[in-house]
């Protein structure tokens, strides 16, 4: 594979960012740049002996970094993970993080730095208020980050999602300090993402985009990244979809994941709040639920978010620009990528709608839907999306 220059940069925004295919070279000079000494590699179960893990550990070792392997991290999110990643990191005296892998793993190397050095338990860190203002600054260890999705955009954030299992919760931990010291986005790490994956983490960043863009408020600045990150991931995501291996897609496809993240501090929605529910009560894949779900919750939105899909509809190239189009077009997209219609095809039925409407509204993500839900709504949607009734 050779290295194409045209997407090929260095980022500052809105931490900094080595974009392009190989970068991931320059990891151990960016460690020895940076002062870290003995990073703790933080990965998941199915990465860590895949080659672009075990060849990333053989390269900083051969560094002379004293580098480490935690990769006790599951699908999801868990607080379990990262108590022992705290242990392991204190027990091996680490001075930093690489978070290395899908959101999971990002989510949790980035939980591992920030409680490195906390006395609290976590749950005292949820995104409410100003709970951030318990944590000792001086405890949270520093990150760089390595995704190997493009989905969530962890990479570009302050906060992690973990799972709460005693109340079957997620919660969102944010400090203003867990947003990564730098980013590698190296398409050759996600070449290997098998299509269904490439295609849920994909829609995933859409939505981000589509869910920020759609959030009530005066945000310009988010708005222009969500409408250009909708418009590389229109184009690109098929193309990773068919060829994975095209380094151009991918990394348009990271950048776009990126863009996502960055944009959906105006807010997320209707969407995110029922995934979010619908993933702490059934263990479903964020991303898939979320495609799943995008038409259904924008056909609830359908009065306060028509007139602005012009912009939408230019983003991911139509002709028509109305709302139907739109829909269409997303329930066409989705088709092709291989999004089941209904949640029931993954296996989640209706019989608790009442419980997750109601796990819905508390979620943050709801407050930035364009129109206010309540749990009676929310549930009716989630319904409907199982039901397959548009
Ligand atoms: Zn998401």
């Amino acid at each position: 594979m050779s290295s194409t220059p045209s997407i090929t940069a260095n980022w500052g925004i809105p931490n900094r960012m080595l974009v392009g295919p190989g970068r991931l070279q320059e990891l151990p000079a960016l460690c020895e740049e940076l002062g870290y000494r003995a990073p703790l590699l933080v990965t998941d179960k199915g990465l860590k002996d895949l080659p672009m893990i075990t060849d990333t550990l053989a390269m900083l070792k051969k560094a002379g970094l004293g580098v480490d392997l935690f990769s006790d991290v599951a699908g999801n999110p868990v607080e379990r993970s990262v108590s022992a990643g705290v242990e392991a990191y204190r027990g091996g005296q680490h001075d930093s993080v690489i978070a290395f892998g899908g959101g999971s793993a990002l989510d949790v190397g980035k939980a591992i730095a920030f409680m490195s050095g906390q006395t609290r338990p976590i749950w005292d860190f949820e995104d409410i208020g100003d709970y951030w203002k318990r944590a000792d600054a001086n405890g949270i260890a520093p990150v760089i980050a390595v995704p190997t999705t493009a989905g969530t955009g962890s990479e570009v954030g302050r906060a992690s999602v973990i799972s709460n299992e005693e109340e079957h919760r997620k919660v969102i931990v944010f400090h203003p300090r867990m947003l990564p010291v730098a980013v590698i986005l190296d398409p050759e790490v996600t070449v290997a993402l098998p299509p269904h994956i490439t295609a849920a983490t994909g829609l995933d960043a859409f939505i981000h985009c589509f869910e920020a863009y759609c959030a009530p408020g005066f945000h310009p600045i988010a708005e222009g990244i969500a409408l250009q990150g909708m418009r590389l991931i229109a184009k690109a995501l098929p193309v990773a979809y068919k060829n994975g291996a095209d380094l151009e897609a991918r990394t348009h496809m990271l950048a776009a994941a990126s863009m996502g993240a960055i944009s959906f501090q105006k807010g997320l929605g209707g969407v995110h709040a029922i995934a979010h529910a619908v993933g702490a009560m059934y263990n479903t894949h964020h991303g898939l639920t979320n495609a799943i779900l995008l038409p259904y919750v924008m056909k609830h939105n359908q009065a306060a978010i028509e007139q602005r899909m012009t912009p939408v509809a230019q983003a991911v190239g139509l002709q028509e620009t109305s709302f139907d189009a739109v829909l269409s077009w997303v329930l066409e997209y989705r088709k092709q990528l291989g999004i089941p219609h209904t949640l029931r095809e993954i296996d989640v039925a209706d019989d608790r709608a009442d419980e997750v409407g109601k796990l819905a509204a508390g979620d943050p993500s709801a407050g930035g839907n364009p129109v206010p839900v309540n749990a009676a709504e929310l549930a009716q949607v989630f319904r409907n999306a199982v039901n397959g009734m548009i």
